[in-house]
């Protein structure tokens, strides 16, 4: 398979790749992924998205990411180039334009993109499950020529508003609200007597008058993306800009948010892979006492104990794509992923400025910029504390005392 993989790089660009890939699934189908065995060797289109996409990283994104980090610049051109290669929509089926792969190829793709560069990392994952997600799943077919099709290439890039500076992980004690005014919605005052039943989502285009954007928050890490407030005052939609049903908008976030941390788990494991990668290749080249730190048991052990947590991550990861592919519940599984992944990333992160010492601490080597961004992913999309309480709130039902 390695040797027919380097023909077909040979002679096909890597969007053609994907493609080839796409076509290949729709071929085989999710019968292909569902053996035990992908957990160890991945299927073929699989295999390929793995390398269309590291291959990408290692080009297009590795060489610049120190810089967009240092200078907060969003990547505007390595975004535009994710659209090309099918990756800013990879669960959209291929009937709506999209790169129609399933959500292991995703979770895959999202590892080796956030290697590359944790915030381009980001984008991808805001724009295809996040976004792309509800949208795909809840809009009508009127709504997606407005607000799915410029989404699917880069053309434009979709984003999810749901916190609150009042509310996080309760996000049921949402406070904005909008009211039916003749043809439109009107998002203003507050009232929080309805909690989660009462929350609608809406699709809101940018621009539009009495919305606006509040600064761009300066953060630890992720600093090539753009996170700031979104404001509305008296804001108005027009009344067919409502996406599901009203009343649907928790339904539709807490669905979107089980699938997303599939995507943020990949994340969490590109960060760390790329953590470790620096850390066991310091540690051969680094002397110290007239021998490669590699040879000393201390640093061993940090690299098998990193190695470790990736490697199991990466198999919750896996299964929870799996288990979503194939119909099944999931959300025990993904929350348990995005813990894991994202554990693994703060550790192997940490693990690596040990590894390299002094030169792990200062900005030369990439190993603090992967400390800073392996932060997020314990946060954003429920925190480490919240996927505990997901956890244990399935594993309570499915022991339940009888
Ligand atoms: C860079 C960045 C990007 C973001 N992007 C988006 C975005 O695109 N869209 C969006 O909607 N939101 C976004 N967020 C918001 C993010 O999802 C929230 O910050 C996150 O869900 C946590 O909510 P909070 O900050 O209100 O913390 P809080 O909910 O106030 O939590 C504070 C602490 O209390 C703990 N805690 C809270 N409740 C419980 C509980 N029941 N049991 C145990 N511990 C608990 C938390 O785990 C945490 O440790 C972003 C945040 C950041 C920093």
């Amino acid at each position: 398979m390695i040797g027919r993989q380097k023909e077909i790089m040979a002679g096909a660009s890597a969007s053609c790749l994907l493609r080839v890939a796409a076509k290949r699934f729709g071929k085989h189908g999710l019968s292909q992924i569902r053996t035990v065995s992908s957990l160890v060797e991945l299927p073929e289109t699989h295999e390929m998205m793995r390398k269309t996409c590291r291959d990408f990283a290692d080009k297009e994104l590795i060489p610049i990411a120190a810089k967009l980090d240092k200078q907060h610049l969003y990547p505007t051109d390595q975004v535009k180039k994710l659209g090309e290669l099918g990756l800013l929509c990879v669960n959209v089926p291929a009937s709506e334009g999209g790169t129609g792969l399933d959500y292991l190829a995703y979770a895959i793709a999202m590892e080796e993109i956030s290697r590359g560069c944790a915030s381009t990392g980001c984008i991808m994952s805001v724009n295809n499950s996040l976004y792309l997600g509800p949208v795909q799943k809840w809009a009508t077919p009127k709504q997606k020529e407005q607000f799915l099709t410029p989404f699917l290439h880069g053309d434009r890039v979709g984003c999810f508003g749901l916190s609150e500076p009042g509310n996080g992980s309760d996000a049921g004690a949402a406070s904005t609200t909008a009211r039916l005014d003749g043809d439109s919605w009107v998002f203003a005052t507050t009232d929080k007597s309805k909690k989660h039943k009462g929350i609608s989502a809406f699709l809101v285009p940018k621009p539009t008058p009495g919305l606006s954007l509040g600064k761009k928050e300066d953060k630890l890490g992720i600093k090539a993306t753009s996170t700031c407030y979104l404001i509305f005052e008296d804001c108005r939609i027009p009344k067919e800009n409502l996406l599901g049903e009203p009343g649907f908008g928790f339904k539709i976030a807490m669905q979107t948010l089980d699938a997303g941390r599939i995507g943020i788990a990949g994340q969490g494991l590109g960060i760390a892979q790329a953590a470790f990668e620096c850390a066991i290749e310091y540690a051969q080249k680094r002397e110290a006492f007239g021998s490669p730190i590699s040879k000393m048991q201390t640093i061993q052990t940090k690299l098998a104990d990193m190695a470790l947590q990736i490697e199991s991550a990466r198999l919750l990861t896996w299964k929870a794509a799996m288990l979503k592919d194939s119909g099944k519940p999931y959300s025990k599984e993904a929350a348990m992923a995005k813990l894991a992944a994202s554990e693994a990333a703060t550790f192997c992160s940490h693990q690596a400025i040990q590894v390299l010492g002094g030169m792990g601490y200062v900005s030369d080597l990439p190993a603090e910029r992967h400390y800073r961004d392996a932060r997020i992913t314990e946060i954003y999309e429920g925190t480490s504390e919240i996927q505990r309480l997901v956890i244990a709130g399935n594993l309570l039902k499915e022991y339940q005392a009888s």
